[in-house]
């Protein structure tokens, strides 16, 4: 066999076919990817596996041996032999049966021990195995144990005392082939790279990464593999390190416009007109943009606060700091609502001093500039020629404003408003537009734990919104089992009851559903499904994984145009007024009914998750989610984010068929035991198990990580012990140039992570 490195494909290895499910299933793509493709647990040889518990169906991976075989002719064909054998782990038996015996015959013989791979069933009282992969591994007359001491060698001595790696398999490819393909690959990749200098191999007590990777697939009895595995971990929380602290250095390296605003500017007025105080946070974090804004580095800043603390008014000031400048600042916002609220919101705070150039406008005033996909062309092209002469000093708009025929005078700060709707590629795109590499501040109400924020947000300071502005009510959540008619009532009767005290509700869905469903013309604006016309992403399609568990069969989930109906049809809710909204209406209808809500001119909205984001309606007290166990933990808490924001105590009910004990059932206890978004994000990492917490939506990045787990706090020391490491060695070697290997890893991470992102589309 040539000789293979880690960048060879899996398919040197696997062969064609099975490393097309390999890579389709498992990710696997480089022999690189197979060698970090780590055994799902092990199977001693130093005893024969113990037998005692088997169940039907079951997929099991045995040591045993070959107690008898004998082989007959098939009774259809007499010219055919099948072979019978009976295995024992010295106490118990199982029978293999193998309706050719053609090749089977002389390995399987009395006294053979080897490993045995098959799913078991029961036949005539007794356990067997049809057709079982197998390899064996060695003889012995009188039990494993007895006979290895004189065998002299040969397999059998080759794996004396050591365990056998059991792999998680898929379709055709077993575990034992699996096996097969890393031990040829560990044989034949001659130089495994070492990402790691020695001295931080010592100090962090780590293996050598060729001895880590014997380790976790080759080990012998007392081993312990996890050994191996915590310098696996490492590894891939230092090369993810060592690309953010290269990262942070070219940021650094760059030189950004400083943007220090005229005193007496349209920030001073318009302190002077905001109806409330700025709380101590707000002010805190204010201070800080303003001092880096000054700066001629450009600011990398990524704001959390919790839903409903003000993040709007800090990012407002910063953008009012720049133009004061003489500069232009944009805020992209996820959605069309979202930004058509923020324009609405920011138009109406600055009142006269948004009318700049206008007649009766202020002489220091400027304009606010909206930039969506599906506005009137006459529309779009005023907003586009603001933008582009810098009269516009303020832009809002959706993905719109990435587009290249948007240009900007003199682009000083880009704002991006939940920023776990966007990746890392959007963001750049609008960065690029800048004449000089502008400021960047990102903002997000997902509370980001510090293992996240150290690696998916590692090349960015943060500041953090702590607290919430004075006066807010607390908002209380109950789980609604719909198989409980009374509750379901009950619900409905809430809701007319906040109404009669002249609050308004939320119903929230998890699909937009069939207009015609409603029997009406009131979904008349909307467009059909399947000619969306607007870029927005269809935040109504972006449902979080349930995490798998599908329990039951699949469930039909609730259309916004069927719950009209069903509502209009409940005597309790009768004469309320009802409205739909979702991504597919037009602009102008989303537009007008977001208005006619924030004005209360409608009661109960039956919408998508398109209030998810950022919908500020503070008069709205009571919220209801369909199908609750479809949502993730972050995007409830997002939801309910949307009540509680003016002086009624806010209520959250959250209906779902979900059974008590299931893990859908676990997300929604947690997000009713709570509103601390900060603990909810802890406990949303630990329900995810498998989670895939860097994916594509969260950072931007197509792949995820495979050994660090986030919610793990050990893992949090590791990832933070990388990045000392990490930010050292590239202070000393920002190239990597005396780090070949390294730079190597380095570079084959950036590739993945780039071929899973042109992948995705
Ligand atoms: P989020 O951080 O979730 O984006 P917003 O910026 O939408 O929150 O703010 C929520 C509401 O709180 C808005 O109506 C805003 O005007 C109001 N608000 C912001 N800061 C204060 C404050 N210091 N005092 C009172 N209300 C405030
Ligand atoms: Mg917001």
């Amino acid at each position: 066999m040539a000789l293979l490195t880690e960048d060879s494909a899996v398919a040197k290895v696997a062969g064609p076919k099975a490393a097309a499910l390999l890579t389709k299933n498992k990710g696997l793509r480089t022999v690189g990817d197979l060698l970090e493709f780590v055994p799902r647990s092990y199977v001693s040889t130093r005893t024969l596996t113990d037998m005692s518990a088997l169940k039907e169906g079951q997929a099991i991976l045995v040591v045993a041996q070959v107690r008898s075989a004998r082989t007959m002719p098939m009774k259809r064909n007499p010219r055919q032999k099948m072979l019978m054998a009976t295995l024992t782990d010295g106490h118990r038996e199982l029978d293999l049966t193998f309706f050719k015996a053609w090749g089977h015959e002389h390995k399987l013989v009395p006294g053979a021990v080897g490993i045995f791979v098959g799913a078991v069933s029961r036949f005539r009282d007794r356990w067997q195995l049809t057709h079982p992969e197998y390899d064996i591994l060695g003889r012995s007359e009188d039990g494993w144990e007895v006979e290895l001491e004189g065998s002299g060698g040969g397999r059998l001595e080759a794996y004396r005392d050591h365990a056998i790696p059991v792999y998680s398999e898929t379709g055709t490819v077993s575990s034992l082939k699996i096996r097969g393909m890393v031990e040829v690959a560990l044989d034949s990749v001659e130089d495994v790279r070492e990402p790691l200098t020695e001295d931080i191999r010592r100090r962090r007590r780590l293996l050598g990464r060729r001895e880590a990777l014997e380790r976790v697939h080759r080990p012998r009895v007392d081993d312990d593999p996890e050994e191996g595995i915590d310098r696996l971990r490492y590894d891939e929380a230092f090369v993810l390190q060592a690309i953010l602290a290269q990262r942070r250095k070219s940021i650094e390296a760059l030189e950004a416009t400083a943007r220090v605003p005229r005193p007496g500017g349209l920030l001073a007025a318009f302190d002077e007109r905001l109806p409330f105080e700025l709380t101590a946070g707000q002010q805190e974090v204010g201070a800080v943009l303003a001092t880096e804004l000054a700066r001629s580095r450009p600011m990398h800043r990524l704001l959390q606060g919790e839903v409903g603390s003000g993040k709007t008014v800090v990012a407002l000031r910063a953008m009012l700091a720049v133009v004061d400048a003489g500069g232009q600042a944009a805020l992209l916002a996820p959605t069309e609502v979202l930004a058509a609220q923020h324009h609405r919101s920011i138009t109406t705070m600055l009142g006269d001093l948004a009318e700049g150039g206008l007649l009766g406008g202020s002489t220091i005033g400027t304009r606010v500039a909206l930039l969506t996909g599906s506005q009137s062309s006459a529309a779009r092209r005023r907003a586009l020629n603001d933008t582009v002469t810098g009269d516009a000093g303020l832009v809002v708009g959706t993905h719109a404003l990435i587009q290249e025929k948007v240009a900007f005078h003199d682009l000083a700060l880009v704002v991006v408003d939940e920023q776990h709707r966007f990746g890392v590629e959007q963001r750049d795109a609008l960065r690029e537009k800048g004449s000089t590499p502008p400021h960047l501040l990102v903002m997000t109400a997902t509370p980001i734990p510090r293992t996240v924020a150290m690696t998916v947000f590692g090349d960015m300071e943060t500041s953090t919104l702590r607290e919430l502005p004075k006066g807010r009510s607390p908002i209380s959540t109950h789980v609604v089992e719909v198989s409980k008619p009374a509750w379901v009532q009950r619900t409905w009767e809430r809701i007319a009851e906040e109404v009669g005290k002249g609050y308004q509700a939320y119903v929230v869905c998890p699909k937009i559903g069939d207009p015609e469903e409603a029997g009406t013309p009131g979904g008349a604006s909307a467009r059909p499904v399947g000619t969306l016309a607007e870029t927005d992403p269809e935040p109504d399609l972006e449902l979080e994984p349930t995490d798998g568990d599908s329990e039951g069969p699949p469930r039909e989930l609730t259309g916004v145009y069927a719950m009209l109906e069903r509502l209009r049809a409940e005597p309790a809710l009768a004469g309320l007024r009802l409205e739909v909204l979702h991504g597919r209406l037009d602009p102008d209808t989303k537009e007008a009914t977001m208005r006619a809500f924030a004005a209360g001119d409608i009661d109960v909205l039956v919408s998508t998750t398109v209030i998810e984001v950022g919908v500020d309606v503070p008069n709205a007290s009571v919220m209801v989610v369909m199908d609750a166990d479809r949502f993730g933990i972050s995007q409830l808490h997002q939801l309910r984010g949307r009540v509680g924001r003016g002086s009624a105590p806010g209520l959250c009910l959250l209906l779902s068929e979900v059974e008590e004990g299931s893990s859908a059932r676990e997300r929604l206890d947690a997000v009713a035991a709570t509103t601390d978004g900060f603990v909810l994000a802890r406990r949303d990492l630990e329900l995810r198990r498998e989670g895939d917490v860097l994916g594509a939506r969260q950072s931007g990045r197509g792949s995820s990580v495979r050994f660090l787990r986030m919610g793990n706090p050990g893992d949090e020391q590791v990832i933070a012990d990388a990045r000392d490491d990490a930010v050292a060695l590239v202070a000393a070697d920002p190239t990597l140039a005396e780090h070949p290997d390294l730079a190597a890893r380095v570079t084959a991470r950036l590739d993945e992570d780039q071929a899973a992102y042109l992948e995705r589309g």
